[in-house]
């Protein structure tokens, strides 16, 4: 298959996936031409309709956001990003780590790729935090968010705090949020993000300590990258929690049928050379579209039945069944030696 062909078929199942997004962006837009009598429905005007694809709209929203802070969050002390966190004030703390502790990416990547990459943890979590607040706890997330930097209403900011609304919303909790942005006293293991929740966020009440906890995943453990968690926990004498503790083992992604685990590898491998950010996202799409389909694929067109598999999909599909090989991934893999690109540069920084 051409690249060119390629290409235009990820677009075209992009705009077909993203469709009720980007018009939910534009409804003026959408009723004017209706009312001009040109959205007839044919292909024409759905092309006309679809001109901007979801990354364009995107992009757009982004560079009108940017130089602002997103509705329910504000700047508070010089670095650090918080959310309104109107739930009530309370003596005991439940505090947690963001990444890799509530949530983890979708397809196990290391790094989310941009604000929709998360999967809570496992299934306990939902439960615990509902019951942790019923038993009288505030639940607060603290996270380092060093990629953010100084650039505070930056388009990396900006994706930073989408991705906690979308995630809380996931959660269907309400929550404190602290971000520490910079390298300073409000980055973990230091303890200025701790310092301004009791001082600041808590409407005067004291945090009975021994009552209180944090849990994360940098602790220092085999494997771990790092125990910044633990120390920040030690440092401000908060019992100290790891994810496994407090909530059981990390959900396994559960390929829904078998014989289709060698598809989802091919795609999650896809997603990871690939280095086109709008197909990227398109193969991981594609690697979790397959994942959830309880049927065998037999064939690219099958595939191509469910929402989110495209054109270019469903051909590196019947490639790969018919002659067990699929070249455009040999190729990105062999380019991928060169290493990291600028864009996953930027995304080992995201998650932190
Ligand atoms: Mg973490």
């Amino acid at each position: 298959m051409d690249d060119h062909v390629l290409h235009r078929a990820f677009i075209q199942g992009s705009r077909d996936e993203d469709r009720g997004d980007s018009t939910r962006d534009m409804p003026p837009k959408r009723s004017q031409a209706k009312q001009k009598g040109k959205d007839d429905g044919t292909d024409a005007s759905k092309k006309k309709r679809a001109k901007k694809t979801k990354a364009e709209v995107d992009q757009d929203n982004e560079t009108k956001a940017e130089g602002t802070i997103p509705q329910g969050w504000r700047l508070a002390e010089p670095t650090l990003l918080e959310n309104e966190g109107k739930e009530e004030h309370a003596h005991k703390v439940a505090a947690f780590d963001l990444d890799g502790t509530l949530v983890l990416t979708k397809t196990k990547l290391t790094f989310p790729r941009d604000e929709h990459d998360f999967r809570v943890y496992n299934e306990e979590v939902p439960k615990k935090l509902k019951a942790l607040q019923e038993q009288g706890y505030r639940l607060v997330i603290l996270s380092n968010q060093g990629a953010i930097k100084s650039a505070v209403t930056g388009k990396m900011a900006h994706k930073v705090m989408k991705r906690v609304d979308l995630v809380l919303e996931d959660l269907d909790i309400t929550c404190k949020v602290i971000l520490s942005t910079s390298k300073d006293i409000y980055r973990k293991p230091e303890t200025g993000m701790w310092t301004h929740l009791v001082d600041n966020c808590n409407g005067g009440l004291n945090v009975d300590l021994q009552n209180s906890f944090y849990v994360g995943d940098a602790a220092g453990r085999d494997g771990d990258f790092a125990n910044t968690d633990k120390e920040f926990a030690e440092k401000i004498g908060l019992p100290f929690k790891t994810p496994e503790e407090m909530f059981g083992p990390a959900q396994e992604i559960i390929v829904k049928n078998p014989s289709n685990m060698e598809l989802v590898q091919i795609f999650k491998h896809l997603s990871e050379v690939e280095k086109d950010g709008f197909k990227r996202r398109a193969f991981e799409k594609v690697s979790g579209v397959l994942m959830d389909c309880k049927e065998a694929i037999t064939s690219g067109k099958q595939a191509m039945a469910m929402p989110g598999v495209g054109k270019g999909s469903a051909g590196i599909i019947d490639e790969f069944l018919s002659t067990g090989r699929v070249e455009v991934l040999e190729q990105l893999a062999a380019e991928k030696q060169a290493g990291p690109n600028k864009e996953e540069k930027a995304g080992l920084q995201f998650l932190d």
